[in-house]
């Protein structure tokens, strides 16, 4: 039996305990705000359920233990976009143009990156959060400047993910290519696995496969892509288990938060198999409704936290044995939600082409 302890103890923590139970691993979630420290032994292994992190006791405890750490060097260039981008660019990894932002007025960089260009913030961001869309008439204040990056705004297709893994003697496997909807920078839906985009895949893989040797990296690494045309953009990394990944825990042989411990704790892996076609809707904002479990084929997973707007409270996975399967049990669901689940509903019917 291992014993992993997790920096953070949201639902990637909880979901990585749960996935630790057919493994024999002892997974210990912790609150990074908690006044007890856990006694961590020469065997136990640490990882992370997150990128970004304040500094607490707990947190400086576990830092301690750097050399326990799975991954640390290669979060902490992650955690940072400029640092990231930087490390796509040395890999020639294609990505968003992209600046860090300094002084530079809105008018110079809409003459570099184009009439509507969008900032980021280096660090802690998510959910679309820690982000302002720019035109050259914006006024760019002092919160921005030495903070963050600009990007080119990329007119994609669609948005797919990858999500990899790599284990202790260097062997990679990666699941499917899944397809995703962002409303507001926000993830509400995934979909694995989309027969038009099997092109990209082993273009996919060989971009985080430089990755994962680059970084020496031991674990799930999650690679978000925006597609244009025939190709792939990388738009951010995720060192750990991500949201474009909860459909494994219903749509493979063995899910991503499994994968994950299985890489850090020296337990072999293989390569998963898909098992017919997954579709994930996130629960954002909306309170439980019991009549989503007596749809055939759903899986919920609720977090267990209070409902409030635009918060991520759960989310549902769907399977079917195949596409024309899916758009049943999809409407059922979705069609009883609230704005915006109007417009998942109409991208799943595009993508199953109903
Ligand atoms: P996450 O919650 O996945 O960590 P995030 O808030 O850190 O997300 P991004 O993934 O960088 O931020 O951006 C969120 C979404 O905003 C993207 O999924 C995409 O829909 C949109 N977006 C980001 N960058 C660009 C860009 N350069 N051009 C067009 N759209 C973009
Ligand atoms: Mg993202």
């Amino acid at each position: 039996m291992s014993r992993i302890v997790v920096l953070g103890d949201g639902q990637l923590g909880k979901m990585l305990k749960h996935a630790g139970m057919p493994l024999n691993h002892d997974v210990l979630p912790q609150n990074l705000d908690s006044e007890s420290l856990i006694a961590i032994s020469p065997n136990d292994i640490l990882t992370v359920e997150r990128e970004h992190w304040p500094t607490t006791a707990v947190t400086d405890h576990l830092e301690d233990h750097a050399s326990q750490f799975a991954n640390l060097d290669a979060i902490r260039v992650m955690n940072d976009r400029k640092t990231q981008k930087a490390t796509l660019d040395h890999l020639n990894i294609s990505t968003a143009p992209w600046a860090p932002i300094d002084q530079q007025p809105a008018t110079e960089l809409a003459q570099q990156f184009g009439q509507r260009f969008l900032l980021k913030k280096r660090s802690g961001g998510y959910d679309g959060r820690g982000q302002m869309w720019c035109t050259a008439e914006t006024i760019i204040d002092a919160e921005w400047q030495g903070t963050s990056i600009a990007e080119a705004a990329i007119g994609f297709e669609e948005e797919v993910s990858l999500v990899g893994m790599r284990d202790a003697t260097g062997n990679v496997f990666f699941y499917p290519l899944a397809t995703n909807l962002h409303i507001d920078g926000q993830l509400m839906a995934t979909f694995a696995d989309l027969p038009k985009y099997r092109s990209l895949q082993s273009q996919a893989e060989e971009m985080l496969t430089k990755l994962l040797e680059h970084f020496d990296y031991r674990g799930v690494l999650a690679m978000e892509c925006f597609v244009v045309g025939e190709q792939l953009l990388v738009n951010e990394l995720a060192p750990r288990v991500h949201n474009s990944g909860h459909w494994t825990q219903a749509g493979a042989h063995f899910s991503q938060f499994e994968a994950h411990l299985r890489a850090v704790s020296g337990t072999p892996l293989s390569q998963p198999k898909t098992v017919g076609n997954t579709l994930m809707i996130n629960l954002v904002g909306v309170d439980l409704d019991p009549a989503w479990y007596a749809v055939s084929g759903s899986q919920v997973w609720w977090y267990g936290k209070e409902v409030r707007t635009a918060r991520k409270v759960g989310h549902i996975n769907i399977n079917a044995d195949d596409f024309s399967n899916l758009a049943d049990p999809a409407s059922t669901i979705l069609s009883t939600m609230p704005k915006p689940y109007d417009e998942v509903l109409d991208w799943v019917k595009e993508l199953l082409a109903i």
